[in-house]
């Protein structure tokens, strides 16, 4: 399944919702600009930036004379897509490279690891995965099978290890290897958050202080957060919490194949100003997507 038919199934109900305030009769008046506002708030993109996004329309609308449905429709996405921030650097394809997958249990870290490391090591890459979860000992087998299917060495110590002392070592043995992309899963739960937030911080400085001393020369750490799309307004709150903890580089947005909520990506993109790296859109290898912020509007209003 494409991006586009995986995000137009996955948007499904969003894009009703707006068929219907798109069917008006004669003249474009107040009530289809309160329809469309109430429309837009109440799907997941967020109450501050639904009203701005109707907002904007209502001036572009005027100022160009937009008056049909279809001329209507193709300026909202163009307001929509404006709401995203562009990709300036690739932490996947541009190497070398270090990335420390965060988010919390179940968001799909391990899954994206192994499907990154496949398509990175299969256009040449030399990657390692890295086993920073030492809670969890499910994710080291997990892992262990994805790097196995990707041919990609998976570096892991005992469950109960100290992460920041594994993240270390992963370096260690990348520097052994020559290798330019670094991929580390990390841990999703811990008994509180701030809990989990001060472990990853550490994680995140031995990480960096450890990748600025590569033999072949210092290497970008990047920090990419992985929510559930499903997650909704729940997964914004998440990442205001990790992006205050951590200071986020870029995010990834899993199981856009099963969810009617993909609007949370607007809401993210815009709070957080961060680009959306990549999208989830199934459990397979290939189910892993660049994200198309122009592809990604256009199916949401149809
Ligand atoms: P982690 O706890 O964050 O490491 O999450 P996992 O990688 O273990 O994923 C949790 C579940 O979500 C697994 O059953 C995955 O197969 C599934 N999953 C991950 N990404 C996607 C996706 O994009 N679409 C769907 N449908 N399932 C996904």
């Amino acid at each position: 399944m494409g991006f586009f038919d995986a995000l137009s199934r996955g948007l499904e109900r969003s894009r009703e919702t707006l068929n219907e305030v798109f069917y008006f009769g004669g003249e474009v008046d107040e009530d289809f600009w309160e329809d469309l506002e109430d429309t837009l708030v109440m799907g997941d993109m967020g109450a501050e930036v639904a009203i701005q996004v109707s907002d904007d329309l209502r001036d572009a609308a005027a100022k160009k004379n937009l008056k049909t449905a279809p001329q209507l429709r193709r300026a909202l996405a163009e307001q929509l897509e404006q709401h995203f921030v562009p990709i300036e650097r690739d932490p996947f394809s541009d190497t070398p490279s270090c990335v420390l997958f965060v988010g919390i249990n179940g968001a799909g870290k391990t899954t994206t690891v192994g499907k990154i490391a496949s398509a990175m090591a299969a256009r040449g890459k030399n990657v390692v995965i890295g086993s920073a979860d030492t809670f969890r000992a499910a994710a080291i087998e997990q892992l262990d099978v994805w790097g196995q299917r990707a041919g990609v060495p998976v570096i892991k110590r005992d469950r109960g290890s100290d992460p920041a002392s594994v993240c270390y070592d992963v370096l260690d043995e990348a520097d052994k290897r020559g290798s330019d992309l670094v991929l580390i899963d990390t841990a999703g739960r811990l008994h509180t958050s701030p809990e989990l937030m001060r472990e990853l911080a550490k994680v995140v400085n031995v990480t960096r202080k450890r990748a600025a001393n590569m033999a072949a020369g210092p290497m970008p750490v990047s920090v990419v957060l992985v929510i559930d799309a499903a997650t909704g307004q729940n997964g914004l709150n998440q990442a205001l919490e990790f992006n205050e903890a951590l200071g986020l580089d870029g995010i990834i947005m899993t199981k856009l194949d099963g969810t009617a909520k993909g609007g949370i990506a607007m809401a993210v993109a815009e709070k957080l100003k961060l680009p959306i790296l990549r999208v989830g859109v199934g459990e397979q290898v290939d189910d892993l997507q660049e994200f198309n912020a122009k592809d990604f509007c256009r199916a949401l209003v149809g």
